[in-house]
């Protein structure tokens, strides 16, 4: 029996004790050390790099967490235009990104066509590379018509899969309900899917994250991005606590082990939480690193939460150190699309 199939077991451990791993402080480097076992059974010493692109920081929606909410009247808003993008795509190409995922707030100007001229243009001009979009929620037609027009994938995570915790996170016209409808009819069209949640969200319990775990397993998602919850100082958030290192990386473990196939970001807000927490983040069984390709003049204003970092991959020398970071972490950037490899 090879290692998968020995921790598929922990699929179908009990709801206690998957409760119990995750409140265990003392656990965290034995699952970081099977997570790694597992990458690499599966991935080897591989990490996949994906160009993001801040497309526009207007967003209709008032997430409680979020510091690009509507109601942040402090911060200066902007959208790339079509132009910009490309030439975004344009660099990362020359450096060898050969994914480029495009996230914003939830912004009206980019209309389905807006975004279908922009995803046919990036994939006329480089046919060898996946297009994933981060744009929200929106209706199964809308999400058919970017499908058709070649983006590969949708990044949206599900923040919390209790509906109740989900109210606590959202005003009420954000629920639960349609943020996981949204993510099943991604996969039916056909996308490779990204679904996740904040670690130490506001009322978070444990007994929510066993919940997340099991949503997860019920997607079956190809990627799954966990990062700690940052305070932004202009929302109802602010003085939240920031959400555990620790935490954190058990949960990227056990997911890691849960879903050993799946594409798993070593997240900014982790990188932001802790100096090493990128190199941490893979340690403990990540293999995809999102660096920004977003014009350096915007990227303050894509303030999510607060002290983002960057780390400025979108020069040759800084993706060069980049690369040094990550072999030294034990591990090696390849430049390729970055599929999921499927069981
Ligand atoms: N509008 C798109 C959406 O709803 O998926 C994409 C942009 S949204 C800002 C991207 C992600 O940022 C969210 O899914 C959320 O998990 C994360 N995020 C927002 N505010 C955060 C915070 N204060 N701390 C950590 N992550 C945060």
């Amino acid at each position: 029996m090879n290692l998968i199939t020995q921790l598929q077991s922990m699929r179908d451990l009990p709801d206690e004790q998957l409760h119990s791993l995750i409140c265990d402080e003392s656990a965290t480097k034995a699952l970081a050390a099977a997570a790694d076992l597992v990458r690499r059974e599966v991935y080897g010493r591989d990490v996949y790099i994906r160009g993001l692109i801040e497309l526009t920081n207007y967003c209709k929606n008032n997430c409680y967490y979020c510091g690009i909410r509507r109601d942040n009247r402090e911060v200066a808003r902007y959208r790339l235009t079509h132009q910009q993008v490309l030439a975004c795509c344009e660099q990362g190409y020359g450096l060898g990104f050969r994914t480029f995922v495009l996230q914003g707030g939830e912004d009206p100007h980019f209309t389905d066509s807006v975004v279908c001229k922009l995803v046919d243009a990036i994939k006329t001009a480089h046919p060898d590379c996946a297009v994933t979009l981060s744009l929200g929620e929106k209706s199964k037609e809308s999400y058919q018509a970017l499908f058709r027009v070649g983006a590969d994938r949708y990044l949206l995570r599900h923040e919390t899969a209790n509906a109740c915790h989900y109210g606590q996170l959202h005003p009420k016209e954000l629920t639960a309900e349609n943020r996981k409808r949204c993510l099943f009819d991604l996969k039916e069209i056909g996308f490779q899917v990204g679904a996740g949640f904040m670690v130490g969200s506001p009322y978070q319990t444990a007994h929510h994250l066993v919940e997340d775990l099991r949503f997860l397993q019920e997607l079956d998602p190809d990627m799954i991005g966990i990062g700690p919850f940052l305070p932004h100082h202009a929302t109802p958030f602010a003085h939240e606590h920031k959400g555990s290192l620790t935490l954190t990386l058990r949960m990227l473990s056990l997911v890691r082990l849960m879903f050993p196939h799946a594409l798993l970001p070593a997240t900014t807000a982790l990188g932001t939480l802790h100096p090493d927490g990128r190199t941490l983040g893979l340690q403990a069984g990540g293999n995809v690193v999102m660096p920004n390709l977003s014009p350096t003049d915007v990227r303050e204003l894509y303030t999510l939460y607060e002290d983002k970092i960057s780390t400025h991959a979108e020069s040759a020398e800084g993706l060069n150190a980049l690369k040094e970071q990550v072999s030294l972490a034990g591990y090696e950037i390849v430049t390729h699309k970055g599929d999921v490899k499927r069981k």
